[in-house]
């Protein structure tokens, strides 16, 4: 990272479903805000109805046997838990810019057609150079993610990534009336845990970020995720990543189209695996040495 060429601040936006969904891609962020790059993150619900595992299992008992405490919670206490939340997370990796937004959830464009009108006002006021959002398509015959859960044809993440996709065209057309200066994103990547492993474009080693991550997990209490559930979840989660790109610990991404390079880039990375030691490699995904390669 350090002996790469200087170049100008990026500015990224990240478009996800629901609060939570930033994190998958939260070490690449805290990554490129160390750069100097800016990250903006949008979450297009507050995610009031999703994962309230708790008021679940509370409303699944009879009514007399329910804890009022619970039981009597609002929308809005919920999704107020999980705005600190996402708030504290988005400042462990020094994001700054954060904006919750609250369309209805489920979310889907035909619910929500103004969404795409939002986050092209959010587009031409970031005017980012990389857009980083869900996968807008089901990449598996299956329907089965990297995350191992099923998914409907028809869900937040792909609807998610539908309208950021559809404003990115609106943000690039013509305005007649408002004479708004049109923009076009350089590159736009999406979430690899949104596609099957073979699907993945390329990893970011984000190994130095392992604890940013389990914190970030922690942090979702509303969620009921414990310091254990956290530790699980990124060791199997950015883990499962991290063994597949030959480290410790990454997160994925699919490349919305083929990108066009100056020359044949070789990752410093892999010529650090070419030339290294074995065993230190063997000790560096195993957490046992700092030493790439
Ligand atoms: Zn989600």
């Amino acid at each position: 990272m350090s002996d790469e060429a200087k170049r100008d601040p990026l500015r990224f936006l990240v478009v996800v479903a629901h609060p939570h969904d930033f994190t998958h891609c939260a070490g690449t962020c805290g990554i490129h805000v160390l750069m100097g790059d800016s990250v903006t993150v949008v979450t297009m619900t507050d995610g009031g109805r999703k994962h309230n595992e708790a008021y679940l299992d509370e409303m699944s008992k009879p009514e007399a046997k329910r804890d009022p405490a619970i039981a009597n919670q609002t929308q809005e206490d919920y999704a107020a838990a999980k705005n600190r939340e996402i708030t504290e997370v988005c400042a462990v990796f020094g994001v700054k810019d954060l904006r919750i937004l609250t369309f209805p959830e489920p979310l889907r464009l035909q619910h929500s057609p103004e969404a795409v009108d939002t986050l092209a006002d959010i587009i031409a006021d970031v005017r980012p150079h990389v857009l980083i959002t869900h996968a807008p398509y089901n990449m598996s015959p299956a329907g089965i993610t990297t995350h191992g859960l099923p998914t409907a044809t028809l869900n937040d993440h792909r609807e998610c990534a539908i309208m950021a996709m559809e404003a990115c065209a609106m943000a690039n057309m013509p305005d007649y009336e408002a004479k708004k200066q049109p923009h076009r994103i350089a590159a736009i990547y999406y979430l690899g845990v949104d596609v099957m492993p073979d699907q993945v474009d390329f990893y970011v080693d984000i190994s130095d970020w392992k604890d940013h991550r389990q914190r970030a997990e922690a942090l979702f209490k509303s969620q009921g995720q414990t310091e254990a559930f956290a530790r699980k979840r990124i060791d199997i989660g950015a883990g499962s990543m991290g063994w597949a790109a030959r480290t410790q610990y990454a997160e994925a991404f699919v490349r919305s189209q083929v990108e066009t390079l100056p020359c044949i880039e070789v990752p410093q990375w892999s010529l650090q695996l070419a030339s290294g030691s074995r065993i230190e490699h063997l000790k560096h995904i195993a957490g046992e040495s700092t030493a790439q390669g």
